[in-house]
C-alpha cells in the first residue's frame, strides 16, 4: 500500500512515512494509491466483534509492511484500554430511526482521542526501533490539542508543541492542555483564531530548513494515520444496525472535513452508507461549497460549538482530489487560488460528483441551543453544542435508513452552552474531577511564525 499527495508532485511514501510526516513537501495531503474493497462477506463477519477487532480487520490492509499483524493487534489494543466505555464508540437510541455514535468515552472526552491514541501508540512503535525523535507541532481548536498531550506525554523520542488559538477555547479544553505537566508537552496560546494557528503550523511544515532540523511531524487531521482510525467506528456503528444487509446513514458534525471523510473512506471500502451529511454551525464554508460551487473563505465567528469554527476545512482537500479525476495538478492549481483570493470555484462536473456524494445543513446558535433542550426533553439526552449541530441537521435528513448521529463530544466538554441550553451543569467524569484544582503553564505567542520556531528550537535543543 503506497501513499499518494493530493497535489501530485510529493513523492510517493509508504503508511509509515505518510504517518511521520503529516503534510506532504508539495504543500498537499497523503491519500492511499487506491482505497481497498471489504466484500459483502467481510464486512457482515465484523458483526458483534469487539471494537478492537473490528479495528484490526478494516485498517489491516492499510497498513501494509509497517507492522505485524500481532504488533498491530497489539497497539490496537493499548490505544483503547484507556476508554472510559467497554463497547469503546457505543450507540444510543434518539427516536425510531436515529442512533446517536457516542464516540466521547476517552480520555479528553471528544472523538479525536479515537485517532489520536492510536497514533501515539503506533509513533511510539515506529520511532522506538529506528531510534529516531521527533518534534510534533499541532494546532487546535481545542479538542486535537489535549487529545494530543494526552497521546504523546512522558514518551521520551517526542516532544509536542500545540497552537491553540487564545482565549478562544473553552476553560476545560484549556485545562486539558496547560495542565499536564510532563516535561515534552509544551502549550502556547496564540494571538489570532484556530485558521491563525493551522496556517502557522502549515508555514512550518513549508520551511523545509526548519522542518527537518526539528524533525517535524504532524498529528492534526491532515495526517492519513488519524482518519484511518476513524474509519473504525462508521463499520462498527453500521453493522449493528443491520449492515451490509440494509444501507445506513450518517450526519457528521464538521470542521476540518476529517471526520466525515472517513465516513467517505468507508463508503468507498465497501461499506453501504445511504446519504452522508455534513453539520456546520454559522462558519458555513462546506455547506455553502456544497450550494453554491464557491468555496470561499470568510472571517471566523466564534460559535457555541467552537471546534467547528474553522473557515479553511483542510480535508476537503482529500476529496476534491477524487472530484477531480485524482489529478494533482487542477488541485494544487485551486489550493493557489484560494491562497491568493481566499477563493475558488469547483468546476461542474466535481461539482456534481460532491452533491451525489454528500448532502449538508448549517445550523444557527440559537437552533443548536434549542436542540440541546429539545433532545433532552424528547430523548432524556444532554448533547454537546457540536452533536446538537450534528443532531439538528440529522433531523432534516431522516428517512428509510437508520440515521447515525455522530456524537464528537462530552457535554461536560462545553458546560456553559449546554447549561444555557438547559440550566443543567454537566458533570465531569470523577476521573477529571480535579481538572480545575490542577496548576497549568502555558506561553503565551503573537502569531508570528519566527517566534515560534525559536522558541520550539530552543525547547528541543535542535
Ligand atoms: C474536531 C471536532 C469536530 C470537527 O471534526 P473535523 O474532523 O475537524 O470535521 C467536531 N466536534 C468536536 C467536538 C471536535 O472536537
Amino acid at each position: 500500500m503506497q501513499y499518494i499527495s493530493t497535489r501530485g508532485s510529493a513523492p510517493v511514501l509508504t503508511f509509515e512515512q505518510a504517518m511521520l510526516t503529516g503534510l506532504a513537501r508539495d504543500g498537499g495531503l497523503y491519500v492511499p494509491e487506491s482505497v481497498p474493497v471489504m466484500t459483502e462477506a467481510e464486512i457482515a463477519a465484523l458483526a458483534g466483534l469487539p471494537y478492537e477487532e473490528i479495528a484490526f480487520r478494516v485498517m489491516r490492509p492499510f497498513i501494509g509492511e509497517t507492522f505485524t499483524d500481532a504488533e498491530f493487534k497489539a497497539l490496537i489494543a493499548k490505544a483503547y484500554a484507556g476508554f472510559g466505555h467497554a463497547a469503546r464508540a457505543p450507540l444510543k437510541q434518539l427516536g425510531p430511526n436515529h442512533f446517536l455514535l457516542e464516540l466521547f468515552h476517552g480520555p479528553t472526552l471528544a472523538f479525536k482521542d479515537f485517532a489520536m491514541q492510536l497514533i501515539g501508540q503506533l509513533f511510539q512503535a515506529a520511532l522506538g526501533r529506528s531510534g529516531q525523535r521527533v518534534t510534533i507541532v499541532g494546532a487546535t481548536s481545542g479538542d486535537t490539542g489535549s487529545a494530543a498531550i494526552e497521546a504523546f506525554r512522558g514518551l521520551s523520542n517526542v516532544d509536542v508543541f500545540i497552537l491553540y488559538p487564545h482565549g478562544r477555547v473553552s476553560e476545560v479544553q484549556r485545562r486539558q492542555m496547560t495542565t499536564p505537566a510532563d516535561a515534552n508537552v509544551h502549550a502556547l496560546a496564540v494571538d489570532g483564531d484556530f485558521d491563525t494557528c493551522q496556517g502557522l503550523l502549515k508555514d512550518m511544515f513549508n520551511d523545509f530548513a526548519f522542518r527537518d532540523r526539528v524533525g517535524l511531524a504532524g498529528v492534526n487531521s491532515i495526517n492519513w494515520a488519524r482518519v484511518l482510525a476513524q474509519v473504525v467506528y462508521y463499520f462498527s456503528a453500521a453493522v449493528s444496525l443491520g449492515a451490509p444487509h440494509r444501507a445506513v446513514d450518517f450526519t457528521v458534525p464538521t470542521g476540518n472535513f476529517g471526520d466525515i471523510f472517513a465516513g467517505y473512506i468507508a463508503r468507498q471500502m465497501g461499506l453501504p452508507i445511504g446519504k452522508l451529511v455534513i453539520a456546520t454551525n454559522q462558519n458555513d464554508i462546506l455547506h455553502r461549497c456544497l450550494t453554491t460551487g464557491v468555496y470561499q473563505t470568510e472571517s471566523v465567528l466564534p460559535s457555541l460549538s467552537p471546534s467547528m469554527d474553522i473557515q479553511v476545512s483542510s480535508n476537503f482537500e482529500r476529496v476534491l482530489f477524487d472530484a477531480y479525476g485524482r489529478d494533482g495538478a487542477a488541485v494544487a492549481q485551486l489550493m493557489n487560488e484560494l491562497k491568493g483570493d481566499g477563493a475558488f470555484t469547483v468546476s461542474q462536473g466535481p461539482l456534481e460528483m460532491l452533491r451525489d456524494t454528500f448532502a449538508s445543513g448549517r445550523v444557527s446558535e440559537e437552533e443548536t441551543s434549542a436542540t440541546i433542550a429539545r433532545t433532552l426533553k424528547a430523548s432524556a439526552e444532554l448533547l454537546c453544542p457540536h452533536s446538537a449541530v450534528g443532531v439538528a441537521v440529522a433531523e432534516q435528513n431522516l428517512g428509510a435508513n437508520p440515521m447515525v448521529t455522530l456524537a464528537t463530544a462530552h457535554p461536560a466538554k462545553f458546560p456553559a452552552a449546554v447549561e444555557g441550553a438547559t440550566g443543567i451543569h454537566p458533570a465531569l467524569p470523577p476521573r477529571m474531577a480535579d481538572l480545575f484544582d490542577r496548576p497549568e503553564r502555558v506561553t503565551r505567542m503573537t502569531g508570528e511564525l519566527q517566534a515560534i520556531e525559536a522558541l520550539i528550537l530552543e525547547r528541543t535543543g535542535a
